[in-house]
């Protein structure tokens, strides 16, 4: 039997093998907190204290998931397919499929990702009659999945204005619409999970009693709902349930603007009397400079717990920090850098390029394609949210659910069929009349425009009939061709990329199937109808079916690959296996780690982004942000900022972030000329402390710039109504020209204001 425990610290080994109660283990990056859950879990099973079925562990991505499956299964020798190891949204999905009929959904339910989402929100406005000029759809869709982050229906929220009273109203009926079309969102999978085992007491039980031990990672990125569900499940309060060993740091608590909330690690604490509460301190990932200034910056935060990082590793290299002229400059530099780390023998797949908003990978992408070095970008646009890959999914979606009606719409009319948005008016307007979905009322529609629309659920029933008893590859090969689509793109001027990709479809199919242990040549649709534990389960509450036996006969082959393709979004499948650059934002780099990371944009107004930098507690979240990506390196780190950057269409003229300036000068090592401090906030202002330094880089960092009217950084201003200030930032209009500054007026705080109509004067 494998030692499992032989290469832990003593804490760590505390940790591990704590007895089945609730426990918190709070550390810092790199300290093992995701070593230490894989171990327990291992542990747990090989001393016979629970089987594989009885664990129920929470990661943060899929990707993660899949990464403690493969280290389980390298420490036992077990078959961990079928864990219940997953996110939070792919355990409710596992669990609503197999109590589909107790939660009150059809069991070809279908999951709207977050562009579905925003489209299916418009369209309700519009039948609604709705100015969705007063009624933002995005508004109110971060109000709908604000309030059921909280675990709030319509009824239970309380509405202060009139304003909120339709939001409330309109909420309700997103509901009513989802419901009708067999379509949940992302938060609604956990929402429903809840109510479903809040409201049926004998499934609950069967689940509290069955996992005995709940792990979750990166605790401190939980919302509301979550917790709440994690405390119905482990039976807080009551005698049942499992123990719940909870993971987290709150130094990287980064998800706020989604509604996590970092005070659920102290909640739970007390809620749940935890009586193991562990720190981790060493850290095994970073060498010493870069452990450093992760510890010294994020110092520079009041709201902490409080907990400290140290290595063995020695100091190593200093951390690398670099200013270039332009994104351009900024994206070149790094690949210099890249090659050289290659030529020296590192995997290109340990060279990671982190910044804080997507747009400014477009650049990096671009050098790197120059440069003919492969790279992978996660979370850009990935694989199933290319246009074409939702258009074969949703002829996939219709054959397995015709009442969604998002995927009626999209391909209706796709590839053209002459159904115009007339004929679409009068079949939503008959739709709505007789309470059904779009699909099931074409047959009211009559003339020419009914008859386009029967043919259209001709080819829909007609691909369905065609590949019954197919299996799923090859299903999607054939909607491929009976939709038109191949054909479509063919004639398109730059469909080649396009077609390839639906070809890439087929082969994540493949993948799928075998990948899920699906018999490869099992008939996609096969599942439902046949199933004897399904129909024990529909209405007798006291007959429990357990997911693991439901499940096999409940959900298709084809309803779980369409699941897949709405959750695990992430994965670039095209890509997967090759030794490529990985490049991604801060915010999907958690958790991972690299020999070399490459900070990018690290500019004021970029990172600490200008959405954040006005209030204090953005600024710490920012903060906190950079803990995150500094921590992510082993053995180096680069740190770059540029003076220019075109983002959105503008030329922005951004100052170094200040939180360059936060960092340890003795691990830090400029590698080009270090001028003074330039960021002025409230706490200090460089100008007071070195005004011929400051000038000087101002000097510098314009003297290319002929355009900005005389106008710059640092420049001292006087405005009719706000009195004194300083222009802190300048963004740019087209062809280079000024368009407004960002002035800081001390007190009355910072503005933006149009240089060519304020009444501005240099002073
Ligand atoms: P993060 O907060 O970034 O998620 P973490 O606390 O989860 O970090 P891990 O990813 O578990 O940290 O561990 C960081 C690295 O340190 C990993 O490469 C892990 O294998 C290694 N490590 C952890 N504990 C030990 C140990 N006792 N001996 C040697 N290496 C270790
Ligand atoms: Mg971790």
């Amino acid at each position: 039997m494998q030692n499992l425990l032989h290469n832990l610290n003593p804490e760590q080994l505390a940790a591990v093998t704590l007895p089945a109660q609730p426990a918190l283990i709070l550390a810092g990056a790199g300290s093992g907190k995701t070593r230490v859950l894989t171990t327990r879990i291992a542990w747990l099973i090989q001393t016979g204290q629970v089987s594989p079925g009885g664990i129920l562990a929470v990661t943060f991505t899929n990707k993660a998931a899949k990464e403690m499956l493969t280290r389980l299964s390298a420490m036992l020798p077990i078959n961990t397919r079928g864990m219940w190891i997953g996110t939070f949204h792919g355990l409710c999905n596992r669990l609503l499929r197999a109590h589909h009929r107790d939660a009150g959904l059809p069991s070809t339910f279908q999951i709207l990702d977050s562009g579905d989402q925003l489209s299916f929100i418009k369209r309700l406005l519009k039948a609604n009659n709705i100015d969705d000029e007063k009624f933002p759809p995005k508004t109110l869709m971060y109000f709908i999945n604000g309030a059921k982050d909280q675990g709030l229906r319509a009824a239970q929220v309380d509405a202060y204005d009139d304003f909120n009273r339709k939001l409330v109203g309109l909420y309700d009926l997103y509901d009513a619409q989802c419901q009708r079309d067999g379509v949940v969102d992302f938060a609604e999978l956990l929402l429903r999970t809840y109510e479903l085992l809040s409201r049926n007491q004998p499934l609950r039980e069967h689940y509290q009693d069955r996992f005995r031990h709940i792990l979750v990672d990166e605790f401190q990125d939980t919302n509301d709902l979550q917790y709440k569900w994690l405390k119905l499940m482990a039976g807080e309060g009551s005698k049942k349930g499992g123990a719940v060993f909870a993971v987290g740091d709150d130094d990287q608590s980064i998800y706020a603007f989604r509604g996590a909330n970092v005070g659920n690690m102290s909640a739970f604490e007390r809620e749940f009397q935890v009586q193991n509460l562990i720190k981790l301190e060493q850290n095994y990932r970073s060498h010493g400079h870069i452990l450093d200034s992760a510890n010294v910056l994020i110092e520079h935060n009041s709201k902490r717990l409080g907990k400290n990082l140290r290595t063995d590793a020695g100091h190593g290299e200093p951390v690398r920090i670099m200013e270039s002229s332009s994104d351009i400059q900024e994206a070149n530099w790094i690949i210099e850098e890249a090659k050289n780390l290659i030529r020296e023998g590192s995997l290109r797949s340990e060279i990671a390029i982190l910044y804080r908003s997507n747009a400014q990978s477009r650049v990096i992408e671009h050098a790197l394609f120059t440069a003919n070095i492969p790279y992978r970008v996660y979370g850009g646009q990935r694989f199933f949210e290319r246009a074409e890959i939702k258009h074969a999914i949703a002829y996939l979606q219709l054959m397995d659910n015709p009442h969604n009606d998002s995927a009626f719409l999209r391909v209706v009319n796709f590839p053209t069929r002459g159904i115009g948005a007339r004929s679409l008016e009068q079949l939503q307007d008959v739709a709505r009349q007789q309470n059904m979905s779009m699909y099931a009322a074409v047959p009211y529609v009559a003339g020419k425009a009914g008859s386009s629309l029967a043919n259209f659920v001709k080819l829909i029933e007609g691909a369905r009939f065609e590949t019954q008893n197919l299996p799923l590859p090859e299903m999607v090969k054939i909607v491929l061709e009976v939709s038109s689509l191949l054909t479509h793109y063919q004639t398109e001027k730059e469909g080649a990329d396009r077609i390839e990709n639906l070809e890439q479809l087929v082969s994540a199919a493949t993948l799928f199937v075998s990948e899920e242990g699906f018999n490869k040549e099992a008939p996609a649709f096969a599942g439902p109808a046949s199933s004897a534990a399904v129909l024990l389960e529909s209405g007798n509450g006291d007959q429990i079916i357990d997911a693991d036996a439901a499940l096999p006969t409940v959900m298709s082959p084809l309803s779980a690959f369409l699941s897949h393709a709405s959750l695990e979004a992430g994965d670039n499948q095209a890509q997967a296996g090759q030794d490529a650059m990985q490049l991604m934002t801060v915010h999907s780099a958690k958790g991972l780690e690299f020999d070399a990371v490459f900070i990018t944009g690290l500019e004021e107004g970029l990172f600490p982004h200008e959405n954040s930098a006005q209030e204090e507690s953005g600024v710490e979240e920012e903060r906190r942000l950079m803990y995150v990506a500094i921590t992510r390196a082993r053995k180096r780190l680069y740190l770059s900022f540029s003076q220019t950057r075109m983002l959105h269409g503008q030329t922005r003229y951004n100052m170094r972030s200040r939180f360059l300036d936060e960092l340890p000068e003795e691990s830090l090592k400029w590698l080009t000329p270090r001028v003074q401090p330039t960021w002025f906030g409230n706490k200090k202002s460089a100008w007071d402390e070195a005004p011929d330094d400051a000038a000087n880089r101002i000097a510098q960092t314009f003297k290319k710039s002929n355009d900005n009217m005389g106008w710059r950084i640092g420049q001292s201003v006087t405005h009719e109504k706000f009195g004194d200030g300083v222009i802190e930032k300048i963004i740019g209009g087209s062809g280079g020209a000024v368009a407004s500054a960002y002035i800081n007026f001390g007190k009355i705080g910072v503005k933006q204001l149009d240089l060519s109509s304020a009444k501005l004067q240099k002073i």
